[in-house]
């Protein structure tokens, strides 16, 4: 199975429209990121989880072949909003694309997306769904999704353990009762803003105090804001913890 990152910025994306500090005029191409999504393809399947207003361009940029199932942390804008792009991958696979939420994600999905579930509009072009609410783990071709209720400010959403990797996004508060969960990871996947505290977000020692809690083998911080510099924060992190950045591919 391979993960890649579709996408490893905040909910503006790196560079912030009209912003002229050094990250977002950075000629590294790691301090450009998108909306946080990563990709799962395994047995020539295709799962990506969160469609970021960003999803079409992640797609064409990684080749995208096909898209099987999406699975959704929570329902902000920069983790939903891409979902209208699907319908191209329905159109091709002449099948609706299965999605994942929670109940209150899903809500807005179908608030957000209504004219998809309505399914009246007669001259076509429109998407298809298939929704599935998440009420526990869930099987996709093989591969079992445990979700993590884990808190973003005032509101409980998913972060996701598969096999022995986890992806932990937009997250302030991993509750207890979530530790377990999060144990033996071969890979933490986890969010990780900036310097300065956050209401809904882990700040990067935030982050680094869970990462030396649960003890992963390796760490990946993502939903990073332009405060934090690919190169220099980095190598300031120890070997087993990076910043992650758009197009990084991890063999699992
Ligand atoms: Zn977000
Ligand atoms: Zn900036
Ligand atoms: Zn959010």
């Amino acid at each position: 199975m391979t993960l890649k990152f579709l996408g490893t910025g905040t909910s503006t994306g790196v560079p912030i429209l009209t912003c002229q500090c050094a990250v977002c005029t950075s000629p590294d191409p790691h301090d450009k990121r998108t909306r946080p999504s990563i990709l799962l393809e395994y047995d020539g399947r295709a799962v990506v989880i969160d469609t970021t207003p960003d999803f079409r361009a992640q797609a064409l940029r990684e080749g995208l072949p096909r898209l099987d199932a999406v699975v959704f942390t929570h329902h902000h804008a920069d983790h939903i909003l891409g979902l209208d792009d699907t319908r191209v991958f329905y159109f091709r696979q002449q099948a609706p694309i299965p999605i994942y939420a929670g109940a209150r994600c899903m809500t807005t999905i179908r608030t957000v997306f209504a004219y998809i579930f309505e399914g009246n509009y007669p001259f076509g072009g429109v998407g298809k769904l298939d929704p599935h609410l998440i009420e526990g783990p869930f099987d996709l071709w093989g591969l079992s999704f445990t979700p993590i209720p884990v808190v973003h400010g005032n509101l409980p959403i998913f972060g996701f353990r598969f096999r022995d990797t986890a992806y932990v996004t937009d997250v302030s508060e991993i509750p207890e009762s979530s530790i377990p969960l999060l144990e033996g990871l071969d890979i933490l996947i986890l969010d990780a803003l900036r310097h300065k505290p956050h209401p809904t977000h882990f700040s990067l020692a935030q982050a680094m105090a869970m990462v030396e809690r649960l003890k992963p083998r390796r760490a990946f911080f993502t939903h990073i804001a332009h405060e934090l510099g690919h190169e220099a924060t980095n190598s300031a992190l120890p070997a087993h913890v990076q910043l992650a950045y758009d197009g990084l591919r991890l063999e699992l």
